[in-house]
């Protein structure tokens, strides 16, 4: 079976092929377009969308050492994501499957980022518990199946992603600045600067009060010294780092003692995230739990997560027709 997976949620266009359930090529066009505006500009995502897609998937079908006539069917995701670029790949994809007569699998841009889990070795077993934090959301999922998956917590405000990128931009970083706070933080003093954490119940977080103690903090300690910024840019990056990984993890920590569940993943492109991924190990340890990383590159947005979840669905022969539409939310369970 050999799958194409087509990804165009949000400003990544991404091609893959897959071939009996391996990973033979994850082709990802980044859009530059945005840095220069501090966030996704969405007008401009489609159209660098539509410039990408054809290079993008001539690109995976070539690494992959395959011809077109060898695709056994297309993959994509239908949401949730910016409706213009979802677009971009939905009908790429459902043209692609009218024209080779191949059957089309439609995905859930969430459940990939946890199957990306099943790229590589080691896998979970079912049922596990994943942290997917990423751009636009924050959840604790159940996973208790491939397309079965309950949320148990999530946001009630900024995702975690975002927290990490607007902290960035009050810090005068260039968008996104998840990456690159991570980079400062490797030198700083995660103690140097006590952020709050806030006061809520049960499994669910909120990170926009984070980002208000920020902007209050800069504004005071600016007004003291001009050139705070410069000088304490890796202490401010480790507190802030510090801080949005503990609140992500104390959440993880009380999930795995209601529900039982001793399998531990993340998911989603803060998963990317050094601090996340030793704190996470240390988690691990203390709570006797197996714990799942995935590679880099199967973090943030790319088609491989696509892919395998289409092949994962096309085993279960639940194809949809030439009617089907791309929809912006969509819930993961
Ligand atoms: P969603 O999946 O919710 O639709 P998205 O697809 O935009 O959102 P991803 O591509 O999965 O999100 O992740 C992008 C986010 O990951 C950005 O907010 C970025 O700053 C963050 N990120 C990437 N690498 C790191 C890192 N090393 N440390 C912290 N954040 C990071
Ligand atoms: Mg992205
Ligand atoms: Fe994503």
């Amino acid at each position: 079976t050999v799958i194409l997976g087509i990804e165009s949620s949000c400003d990544e266009t991404s091609a893959s092929i897959c071939i009996d359930g391996k990973i033979k090529s994850n082709i990802i066009a980044n859009q530059l377009v945005h840095a220069k505006y501090g966030g996704v500009v969405p007008e401009a995502a489609s159209r660098a969308h539509q410039q990408n897609i054809i290079p993008t998937v001539h690109e995976a079908i070539k690494q992959a050492n395959i011809a077109k006539e060898d695709i056994s069917a297309v993959a994509f995701t239908r949401g949730p994501g910016l409706l213009g670029s979802l677009l971009v790949g939905t009908s790429f994809a459902k043209s692609f499957a009218l024209a080779r007569q191949i059957p089309l699998l439609d995905i859930n841009h969430m459940q990939a980022h946890i199957l990306a889990h099943f790229i590589e070795d080691p896998q979970p077993q079912f049922p596990f518990l994943c942290l997917t934090v990423s751009g636009g959301h924050t959840q604790i999922v159940l996973v208790k199946d491939y397309f079965e998956m309950e949320l148990i917590g999530e946001t009630l405000d900024d995702a975690a992603g975002e927290a990490f990128d607007k902290t960035a931009k009050i810090l005068g970083l260039p968008y996104p600045g998840g990456p690159l706070i991570d980079k400062y933080a490797a030198t700083g003093n995660a103690r140097a600067f006590a952020l709050p954490e806030p006061q809520i119940a049960g499994l669910n977080f909120s990170f926009s009060g984070l980002k208000t103690a920020i902007l209050y903090l800069v504004q005071r300690e600016m007004r003291q010294d001009p050139e705070f910024l410069n000088t304490r840019m890796a202490d401010l990056c480790a507190s802030v780092q510090e801080r949005i990984v503990s609140i992500l993890l104390n959440k993880l920590k009380k999930a795995v003692q209601q529900t039982g569940v001793r399998q531990i993943a993340i998911a989603g492109g803060v998963s990317a995230n050094s601090g996340l991924r030793t704190q996470l190990l240390g988690l691990g340890k203390q709570l006797r739990a197996e714990v799942f990383i995935p590679k880099f590159e199967y973090c943030t947005d790319n088609a491989a997560m696509i892919a395998i979840a289409g092949y994962h669905k096309f085993q279960k022969g639940e194809f949809v027709g030439q009617d089907i539409t791309p929809v912006a939310r969509m819930a993961v369970g």
